[in-house]
């Protein structure tokens, strides 16, 4: 201060010779960029302006030199309190300060204008030392205040603005030091200042977190690079919760990082709810995954968006998109189009739909029986369809072969009624004759012998049928009774030949035999076999009447067999011929039966151990055969 004083002192004197009308001399203060003012006496009047404050005023010299120091700033129209200026005189001590704030009419535009300046206002003093007037420099500082002060804003503006938002907002340097966190972080951790903040907020990471965020950062600050990652952050009660950081490098021209800016959102909800999703999606996919069921599942446009392995390993379809009408494919050609039908129908409609088709099982090439139902998702919007297929072969087939049942005892009651019927209508016919003549005409018994006879042939063919009747009902039952005798098989055959030979006197039968073989079984049934394979070599060969029995034996075996050239048996119903009450289709229709011959004789031969077969070919003839185990002598 004293330096200063000195100083102006010398100044003090160069002003003084000024007062002493010796302008000139102050040729240096004149033309300073600064503002130099020179107040004298206890007036204060002006004495000297430079240049630079002049302009700032916009007056002459001749408007203010020489008026007193309340005039000047009156002209001036200044805020500057005249106070501190006759405070310097009165005192001594020199007045100093930065960016004083003065409002004036700056440059004699006429509007009053905010200016800020250095100043410092020292006292002139005389040769005796004594205060003879004030002297006062400023610099005028209002551009860069108007600038700090924008800046001020702005920042004031930004730091708002952070801390008004939900996210956590942090910069650092180009080293990564950080340097300001908004308020969202300090609320968080609990952290009330930035060294205490940069201090925690790393170990403020969840542990599992802690490695991929150092190495995350680490390539940021290497490459200069923005980066996003998942972090949990503690939170100032302990809790760890989920954020998303991003981190952004602001380059200057050159690409050089001038600052990091950080943001860390909160995200933790939103994560949890993901979490739920999957771990219900992952139950959902187990649950459907782990039944029979083939479950599928549309988007609101019809279109697959979900089908479980069950569904997958059914249709081979591995890839994860299904496309629109894929499941089409699978379907039956024959129940493609109605299927189709039925699921859009109710899809438009957003209703049940309930639909049954065959589906490819790629497996085994198989088409199955599947019950395909399915229910409108709202939630609330329509969402689509979920729906479950569900493998209904089994009761398919069931069905069918208790509707093939139904159809089959239906043709076997017709059958039978009609084959009860003709012998018990013959038979009637028979004895109302015999009644009538007998009675009214006195009838004689030669007559009367071939009505009887007729009677008793119908009444055998009546017992027959009621016998294979009973028998079939006792196979049934699991109750064939074998009464087994050794006998020579050839013996018994030629009986059943002849008898037959007795019925129909035209067919020339052949007997080829080879063995006289013994066999130890129920002769009674083997007979009864023996019977209905020559019968019915008669009954399905009209106009070929010829019939070759053949007998031969082996060691084990004793073979017989009964051939006709007859009609013959389609190919494509040899399979059933066995069956019970089956009979060909078309050709035996126009011959009596019940179907029952060939069942009662293969399981006679099957409770003998033996076997039983055909071969056949339609319109050529039959040959019928079975074979028993021979019995040792
Ligand atoms: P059915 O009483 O109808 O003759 P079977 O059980 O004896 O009953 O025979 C079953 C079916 O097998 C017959 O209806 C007939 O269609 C066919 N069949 C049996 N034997 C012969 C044969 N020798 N030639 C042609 N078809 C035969």
């Amino acid at each position: 201060m004293n330096k200063e004083r000195i100083k102006l002192g010398s100044a003090n004197k160069m002003a003084d010779s000024a007062s002493d009308k010796d302008e000139k001399a102050m040729g240096l203060f004149m033309s300073a960029p600064g503002s130099v003012l020179i107040r004298r006496g206890p007036e204060l009047s002006l004495t000297f302006i430079n240049d630079t404050a002049l302009y700032q005023t916009g007056l002459t010299r001749a408007d203010i030199i020489g008026k007193n120091i309340d005039d000047t700033l009156k002209k001036m129209n200044s805020s500057f309190d005249p106070a501190l200026f006759r405070n310097v005189y009165k005192t001594g001590n020199p007045f100093s300060a930065r960016a004083f704030h003065i409002r004036h009419d700056l440059q004699g535009k006429g509007e009053i204008a905010d200016t800020w300046y250095d100043l410092v206002i020292e006292p002139i003093f005389d040769l005796e030392g004594r205060v003879d007037g004030v002297a006062t420099f400023s610099h005028d500082v209002t551009e860069l205040i108007k600038a700090n002060n924008e800046l001020l804003r702005k920042q004031n503006r930004f730091a708002l603005i952070a801390d008004a938002i939900p996210h956590k907002i942090w910069t650092s340097g180009p080293d990564g030091k950080a340097t300001y966190y908004n308020k969202g972080w300090y609320d968080y951790t609990g952290a009330s200042e930035l060294e205490q903040l940069r201090q925690l907020i790393w170990g403020a990471l969840h542990p599992d977190d802690l490695k991929p965020a150092m190495d995350t950062w680490e390539k940021a600050l290497k490459n200069g690079e923005d980066v996003e990652i998942e972090q949990r952050f503690k939170r100032f009660d302990g809790a760890y919760l989920w954020h998303l950081t991003r981190v952004c490098a602001c380059k200057d021209e050159t690409g050089s990082v001038t600052m990091w800016v950080g943001s860390s959102t909160n995200i933790h909800e939103q994560k949890c709810a993901e979490e739920a999703l999957r771990e219900s999606e992952a139950q959902f996919k187990a649950l459907t995954n782990s039944n029979s069921l083939l479950i599928w599942q549309t988007d609101e446009h019809g279109t697959t968006t979900f089908v479980n392995d069950t569904w997958r390993a059914y249709t081979g379809v591995e890839k994860d998109a299904i496309d629109k009408n894929e499941w089409l494919n699978n379907i039956h050609p024959d129940d493609r189009i109605h299927a189709l039908q039925q699921f859009n129908d109710a899809f438009n409609a957003r209703l049940l739909i309930h639909s049954k088709y065959r589906f490819l099982d790629v497996r085994t090439g198989q088409y199955r029986w599947m019950l395909d139902n399915a229910h409108p998702v709202f939630n609330p919007e329509f969402g689509g369809y979920i729906g479950s297929m569900t493998d209904i072969q089994e009761q398919e087939m069931a069905q069918l072969a208790t509707n093939l049942l139904m159809e089959k005892k239906d043709e076997f009651l017709s059958i039978a009624s009609h084959e009860l019927k003709t012998p018990i209508t013959s038979m009637k016919a028979s004895l109302q004759i015999l009644y009538k003549q007998g009675y009214m005409e006195n009838m004689h018994w030669e007559k009367a012998l071939p009505m009887i006879t007729l009677a008793n042939r119908q009444v055998n063919k009546l017992t027959h049928i009621v016998d294979d009747l009973l028998e079939v009902t006792g196979i049934q039952a699991g109750n064939i009774q074998l009464n087994k005798t050794s006998y020579v098989f050839i013996d018994s055959l030629k009986e059943c030949i002849q008898q037959i030979e007795q019925q129909v006197p035209d067919y020339d039968i052949v007997v080829d035999n080879g063995t006289d073989a013994v066999i130890t079984a129920d002769r009674v049934r083997i007979e009864q076999v023996l019977g209905k394979l020559l019968s019915n070599a008669v009954k399905y060969s009209p106009n070929k009447p010829k019939i070759i029995v053949r007998v031969i034996a082996d060691k084990k075996f004793l073979k017989c067999s009964v051939t006709d050239f007859g009609i013959g048996i389609p190919d494509d119903q040899q399979p059933f011929i066995f069956d019970r009450f089956f009979r060909v289709h078309g050709s035996s229709q126009n011959f009596a039966g019940l179907g029952l011959g060939l069942f009662i004789a293969a399981e006679v031969i099957k409770q003998h151990n033996g076997y039983i077969g055909f071969n056949s070919k339609e319109n050529e003839g039959s040959t019928f055969w079975f074979s028993l185990p021979l019995s040792t002598k």
